[in-house]
This record gives structure tokens, C-alpha cells and sequence, in this order.
């Protein structure tokens, strides 16, 4: 897995006419920003070696006291212990007037900061992993020497803000139906709009013709071959996972747990002490790389509603139970899931575990969740839009030849 690469100062990316180069904005606003900026870069290195390079940046680094930086935070200290303050806000901003009103006032001073970011590089393209990055992407691709070409990657699943509906992108990659909907109802053209699904690392696409070998991924991660749960609450580690941990172990006795805290180091101390209690059963886990093999190594994975773990799980093929979301923008994932009979939902504690010890006795029941995942996954995604912002940038390059040639020939 590779390094994100934090803002450089001064980029020094230089354009060629026969390369293209990308610029991809995120923030650590959780952690399904990255990962999803990271898996378009994975497909690009992997697809377009030599020839497309893309630069991931994240402009709130250097600017601390941006909007982001501040909801990076907000958002962190909400999701674990305070939600409701975060739906208030997403509520009280989710309007296009106020979109419209943040844009020219707080967002402005994150253009500026990804200009710096892209330093003097011409980048062909520069693409918004974030609904708070689009403007700023929008106004580094108009200062280009040559035009670029500036578009949205959307991650959110089914209920997006209306922050990520910015009428003037050349692209906008959407997961679903549901959310281009939502898009168009916000003044996004559809002819602009690309249902691609939400990408994934490759790390994390089985092909398809392999049954899901947990027993294998489990040896691997050096776990008991024995029934596992794994519980994920985003980068952030939310979700009530220490008490779901402890119930589980306490009347599950025969189970495993992983528990993945991401930045929670408050819950990754106190999985730790737990862990030391309960005879090797529970395995708790920072933030981690290699995701794709905790979700392999699971017969079920405990989560909130995160679009990101969600369109992982389904990749890996990992049955989901879905114990809560983020009210705002993970309103309806629940329903996603369970509607796609992926998983299920159960918010009440006792009948989580008790739907899990189910699950433990009668280990055939999961295998429905496993091929519907199948059916819902969209494991391409990441490449399908590679390959298509590869295709606008080099069809905006023939477009310039040829009027540059048009006039050459007509003076
Ligand atoms: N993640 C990770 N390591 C961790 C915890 C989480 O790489 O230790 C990744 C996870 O694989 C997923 C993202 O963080 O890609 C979480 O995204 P999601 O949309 O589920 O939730 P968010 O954190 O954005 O609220």
C-alpha cells in the first residue's frame, strides 16, 4: 500500500504533451475521502503506468484554519460521542442557497490553498474527492495555463449533501441511481453525470469466479480459525464498538472478535485492556492498511452505515451487519444494504447478538448475504473512472489541436 502524499509546497509536476497529469483533492474528514482518492490513483498507476500520474493533495494541511480542517474536527469529536450535532449541521447546511452563500465566503480561502498545493504544476486534470473540495477544484482547473478539466468524485451512497452538487464540474462519478437523482434535482446536468459506483482499492476486488476463502485469511492474520466478527466504525472508530465488543464476548463464547479502532486510540486502550480479560478472543486493532484482509478474514462485518466499508464489504464479498449511521449523509445506507440483501440491519444490542449467535449456529444462512453482494458490488468503479477521466482530458486536448489547427490554417 502506498503513502498518501501530503501537500508538497511547490509541486513540481510539468506538462508533457504526451503525459497527463491529475490532481486529486481530499480531507481527512473521516476516512472514506482518502480511501476513495487512493483507489482512482491505484487504477491510474496501475492502468496508465508512465503515461498518467496523479498527485493527491489535500489542501487543509497547510491551511488550519479552513472550514475543513474544522469540520475534519467537529466531525471526529461528533460521530463519537455527540451525532446528533453533526445531523443538526448537515440539516442546517444542506441547501442549495447555503452551498451557494459558503462557497463565496468560507470555502473561498481552500482555492488559494490547492493552488498552492498543485504549486506551478499545469495539471490536466484535478479532481474533488471531498463535497467541500469541488470549488476549489473547479477554480485551480480554470487557472490552468491550458484548460483542465475539473471533476467530483462523490462518496457518499445514497443521500448526498447538497455541497456535492457544483453545476460547473465537467464530470461528476456518482455511486448510484438514487444519488444522480438527487444531483439532477440540485441543477447537475446528466449528461455530466457518470454512475460508475463508489471505488475501492483493488486490494479489495476478488474476481469472479473465487469463493471467499476466511479459513485462508485468517491463518494469514495469524487468527483462530473460528467463527470472527470484525467491528469498524470508519476512520474514526465510532460506534459504540467497545460495548458491542464486550457483549459479544461475554454471550458469544465461542466467537472471535476483531475490533479495528482506526484513529480511536482512547478505544484502541481500552480494547487492549479488555483484550487481556477475555483469553485471546478479542484482537484489538489500530488504524489500518490492509483492510481488505480483516474483511476476508470475517464471516460478518459490524458497522455503521459508512459508504466506504460498505462498498469494501461488498467487494470482499462480506456479509454486513449495519448497527447504526451517521444521521445526514448515511441516512438510507441501512436500507441499501438491506434491501440488496447484503446484510442486515439491528440497532438493540440484544438482538445483535442475539441475530449473531444465530449466524454462529447456522453458518449456511450467511451465504445468501455473500451472493448478493456479488450483485450489489461494484468493484470496477475505481477503473471506470480512471479511464474516463483519462478519455475527457484527451478529448479536450483534440479539441484544442483542432481549433489551433483551424486557425493556423485559416490566417
Ligand atoms: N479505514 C482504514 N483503516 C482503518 C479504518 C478505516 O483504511 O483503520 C478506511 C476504510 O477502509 C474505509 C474508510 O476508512 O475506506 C472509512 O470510510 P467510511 O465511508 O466507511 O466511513 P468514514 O470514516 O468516512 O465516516
Amino acid at each position: 500500500m502506498f503513502e498518501a502524499v501530503a501537500v508538497p509546497s511547490e509541486a513540481t509536476h510539468k506538462a508533457c504533451p504526451h503525459t497527463i497529469s491529475m490532481a486529486f483533492l481530499y480531507a481527512d474528514t473521516g476516512g472514506g475521502h482518502r480511501a476513495s482518492a487512493l483507489a482512482v490513483k491505484q487504477a491510474i498507476d496501475a492502468n496508465y503506468p508512465g503515461v498518467v500520474t496523479a498527485l493527491l493533495i489535500d489542501p487543509t494541511i497547510e491551511n488550519h484554519s479552513s472550514i475543513i480542517r474544522k469540520s475534519d474536527s467537529l466531525y471526529r469529536a461528533c460521530i463519537r460521542s455527540t451525532p446528533w450535532i453533526w445531523a443538526a449541521l448537515f440539516h442546517v447546511t444542506n441547501h442549495r442557497s447555503t452551498v451557494w452563500f459558503m462557497r463565496r465566503t468560507v470555502l473561498h480561502t481552500l482555492s488559494s490553498s490547492a493552488r498552492k498545493g498543485a504549486g506551478k504544476a499545469d495539471f490536466d486534470a484535478i479532481v474533488s474527492f471531498h463535497p467541500l473540495l469541488s470549488h476549489a477544484a473547479r477554480h485551480v482547473a480554470d487557472r490552468a495555463s491550458q484548460r483542465a478539466i475539473a471533476a467530483t468524485v462523490m462518496t457518499d451512497l445514497i443521500d448526498p449533501h447538497a455541497s456535492w452538487a457544483h453545476v460547473k464540474m465537467d464530470a461528476v462519478f456518482v455511486p448510484n441511481a438514487s444519488s444522480a437523482e438527487k444531483l439532477i434535482g440540485l441543477g447537475v446536468h446528466a449528461d455530466r453525470l457518470h454512475r460508475v459506483g463508489l471505488p475501492v482499492g483493488p486490494q479489495f476486488v476478488q474476481s469472479p469466479t473465487s469463493l471467499r476463502q476466511p479459513a485462508r485469511a485468517r491463518d494469514v492474520l495469524g487468527l483462530d480459525d473460528r467463527f470472527t466478527v470484525l467491528l469498524v466504525g470508519g476512520g474514526e472508530g465510532a460506534g459504540g464498538l467497545y460495548r458491542k465488543a464486550r457483549a459479544l464476548l461475554r454471550r458469544c463464547p465461542d466467537i472471535q472478535v476483531c475490533v479495528i479502532a482506526g484513529r480511536n486510540k482512547r478505544l484502541l486502550r481500552r480494547l487492549e485492556l479488555l483484550a487481556g480479560r477475555s483469553g485471546e478472543r478479542l484482537r484489538p486493532i489500530g488504524f489500518v492498511d490492509n483492510m481488505a484482509q480483516w474483511m476476508g478474514a470475517a464471516d460478518l462485518v459490524v458497522t455503521k452505515a459508512g459508504p466506504g466499508t460498505i462498498a469494501e464489504a461488498l467487494a470482499v464479498g462480506a456479509p454486513l451487519l449495519i448497527t447504526g449511521h451517521l444521521r445526514g449523509q448515511e441516512r438510507r445506507n441501512p436500507d441499501f444494504v438491506a434491501i440488496g440483501g447484503a446484510g442486515f440491519r439491528e440497532r438493540r444490542m440484544g438482538r445483535m447478538v442475539a441475530r449473531i449467535q444465530q449466524l454462529e449456529r447456522h453458518p449456511e444462512q450467511l451465504e445468501q448475504f455473500v451472493w448478493s453482494t456479488r450483485l450489489l458490488a461494484r468493484p470496477q468503479a475505481a477503473n471506470e473512472i480512471a479511464d474516463t477521466l483519462v478519455s475527457l482530458v484527451r478529448a479536450r486536448r483534440a479539441t484544442e489541436q483542432d481549433s489551433a489547427m483551424r486557425s493556423a490554417l485559416s490566417s
